[in-house]
């Protein structure tokens, strides 16, 4: 077993951490509290390389691998949770989809734009009725002729509302059942296409810079051509990369964890209560110690998914472990960072604040807790009844 990183992981590591470091970071206070769209950050990570670290050259990506990829999100999340969720919508998702299941037409027209990241890309399976129980979609799409007409919409759709985003992924019902669900298939559908709508933008309590939309398709055309991969298994297409995107929110975790614990060890350091810094109280050691135990743990795990993926070997157990764990660790450091920084914790200026509001998303997004605790049970043999 070897657990160094490679040359190459470390130098995407550091080159991320050097960019989050000294472009997000001076803004990410400034972009939570607008809500505005950081257009120049998201042109120049694409710039460096990181829409498409693990896409294949041939297909406007860099030919790295999802080890490198995960190195590169938990560092932008260390500055800004808002452009680890980008990188893991764009990327993991949407761009290994048109990769593993496109055909050579469609990575050409959609893959390549996006992996170069001149575009960006966004994924449509949540809708109002359809969240963690999301085979029981109602958007629908016919072929009439030559194309697809699609009606339904889909909410809380990240990227999509980006100016530069081009096309998002969706899964629809093209054939109904008598009984039971009907066929799930997924479809590209160009932002540009006559009866794509954006809807409103959600407003939400963290994560502020990402955007987050409604969709809406009324007699949305699109050309036959865009289904993606085989029609009667688009719902299980869409679950397999999605495992890939509990690897990245497990990374956003250690990122936005690693972020709590850079800002507690200054704090406590310079924080002087009672004639003496913070950090010489066994309370606050011990919960920055218990901070750094766990982010070592979910980074390894996440580390290990994402290197069983690159082996191409199973991962689904190890990509849900990593999830869960990171996602509900996170939630409990970050409200430690709170608590060690005091009163200025909870206040808007102070790093903790932001860290705290965007931890929470990641327990809900890509999968609840209870659903990757059902997957797990699941993967470990207990029957459901
Ligand atoms: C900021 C943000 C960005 C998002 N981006 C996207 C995106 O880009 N694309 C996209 O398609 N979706 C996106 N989502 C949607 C997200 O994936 C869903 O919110 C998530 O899957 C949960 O679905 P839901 O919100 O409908 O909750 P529900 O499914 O209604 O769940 C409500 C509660 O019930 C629990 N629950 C549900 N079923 C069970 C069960 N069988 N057993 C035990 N408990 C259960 C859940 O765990 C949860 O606690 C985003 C959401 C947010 C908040």
């Amino acid at each position: 077993m070897d657990f160094n990183l490679s040359e190459e992981h470390r130098m995407i590591r550091d080159m991320c951490r050097e960019f989050a470091r000294n472009v997000i970071v001076p803004r990410a206070h400034e972009i939570d509290k607008t809500g505005d769209y950081a257009y120049d950050i998201i042109e120049q990570m694409a710039e460096l390389g990181m829409m498409g670290i693990p896409i294949s050259e041939k297909y406007g990506g860099s030919g790295g691998d999802w080890v490198g990829m995960h190195l590169c999100i938990e560092e932008i999340s260390r500055g800004d949770a808002t452009f680890g969720a980008l990188l893991d919508v764009n990327t993991s998702i949407v761009a290994q989809e048109l990769e593993v299941f496109g055909t050579e037409e469609q990575k050409q027209k959609y893959l390549v734009p996006i992996a170069k990241g001149e575009k960006i890309g966004a994924f449509g399976m949540t809708e109002p009725d359809a969240g963690s129980d999301a085979g029981s979609i109602r958007t629908s799409a016919y072929l009439d002729g030559n194309e697809w007409i699609i009606n339904g919409n889909k909410q809380f759709i990240t990227n999509i509302g980006l100016k530069n985003a081009s096309i998002i992924i969706i899964t629809a019902v093209t054939k109904r059942a008598k009984r039971g669900r009907g066929r799930i298939s997924t479809l590209i559908v160009p932002k540009e296409s006559p009866g794509f709508m954006l809807g409103k933008r959600y407003d939400k309590i963290g994560l502020n810079g990402s955007a987050t939309h409604e969709v809406i398709f009324e007699d949305c055309r699109i050309p036959r051509a865009n289904l993606l991969g085989d029609p009667s298994k688009g719902f299980a297409q869409h679950l397999s990369v999605l495992q890939t995107g509990r690897i990245s929110i497990a990374a956003i975790a250690t990122g936005i964890a690693t972020a709590c614990l850079d800002e507690c060890i200054k704090y406590a350091k310079e924080r002087v209560q009672f004639g003496r810094p913070i950090g010489s109280f066994q309370a606050i050691k011990f919960k920055i110690a218990d901070m750094a135990v766990c982010i070592e743990l979910a980074r390894n795990q996440y580390l290990k998914a994402a290197w069983l993926k690159d082996q191409g070997m199973k991962h689904a157990f190890e990509a849900t472990v990593a999830k869960l764990y990171a996602s509900e660790m996170v939630e409990r450091v970050a409200s430690d960072a709170v608590q060690i920084h005091g009163g200025y914790g909870y206040m808007a200026e102070f790093p903790v604040s932001r860290y705290y509001k965007g931890a929470k998303v990641l327990q809900i997004v890509e999968g609840t807790s209870e659903i990757m605790r059902i997957i797990l049970s699941r993967e470990l043999g207990i029957p459901e009844y």
